[in-house]
């Protein structure tokens, strides 16, 4: 089982990464909007292996010196540590920037936060890879974004994941979170930008929309942790 994101290229959307940085956000707001719309409106299947799994994972961010000012954001079942080794061989020296704790339906978070930054999305020719057909031969999970805007995508969608907005028995977003959605795609909400803005059509606002009291809602142990020399995850 692969339960890791690899980052084959064929799992990827290519036509949809921006492989150039002279892309303007703005053509990308309605892809970007309906691809959201499209993904929180599936229902979560129960295969386990699904792009929509309910697996548990964690979020991860790492950063190369190779590959200045971008950070790859990537979703692992095991240990984020483990993961950051196995992408050594292609970033040598590469860093676990930081991680999330352990969040439901991991994999759809990616994809959500994937979606998001996807004007901000590149590919990679990778020469370790080059030439090998067991591994893709380029990696398209870099995103070419600050910190501080990587961080706040990955911890938004993260916590709000962990704030349950799936109904158990029909697999599908709460009646509350459809409503909300349905408001999304009427006002056509824009995608994290540098200036990160918190106004009424972002979809920072789609997610920091109050929860439903009588609802379950885990997101407030849903956290992000930064990797620091001697703070690496699960460490012996
Ligand atoms: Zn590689």
């Amino acid at each position: 089982m692969q339960a890791d994101s690899d980052s084959d290229a064929e799992n990827e959307e290519p036509d949809r990464c921006a492989f150039s940085n002279e892309q303007a956000l703005y053509p990308w707001t309605t892809i970007i909007n309906n691809a959201l719309v499209e993904k929180l409106e599936q229902k979560l299947p129960r295969n386990p292996r699904g792009p929509t799994s309910e697996m548990a994972g964690y979020i991860y961010l790492l950063k190369s010196h190779r590959i200045a000012g971008m950070l790859k954001i990537g979703v692992t079942t095991k240990n984020p540590a483990v993961r950051r080794e196995q992408w050594d061989r292609c970033y040598p020296s590469i860093q676990l920037h930081a991680y999330t704790s352990l969040v439901p339906h991991a994999r759809l978070v990616e994809h959500l936060i994937h979606t998001e930054l996807l004007a901000q999305r590149y590919k990679e020719d990778c020469s370790s890879c080059k030439g090998s057909k067991a591994r893709a031969r380029s990696h398209t999970e870099w995103f070419k974004v600050t910190e501080s805007l990587a961080e706040q995508t990955v911890i938004r969608w993260a916590k709000w994941m962990g704030s349950r907005p799936f109904h158990t028995d029909t697999r599908m977003l709460s009646l509350a979170w459809r409503n909300r959605l349905h408001k999304a795609r009427e006002n056509a909400y824009r995608p994290a930008v540098d200036h990160f803005l918190s106004t009424e059509n972002t979809w920072q606002h789609f997610t920091d929309m109050p929860r439903s009291k009588d609802a379950r809602d885990d997101s407030g142990v849903v956290e992000l942790i930064r990797c620091t020399v001697g703070n690496s995850p699960f460490s012996a």
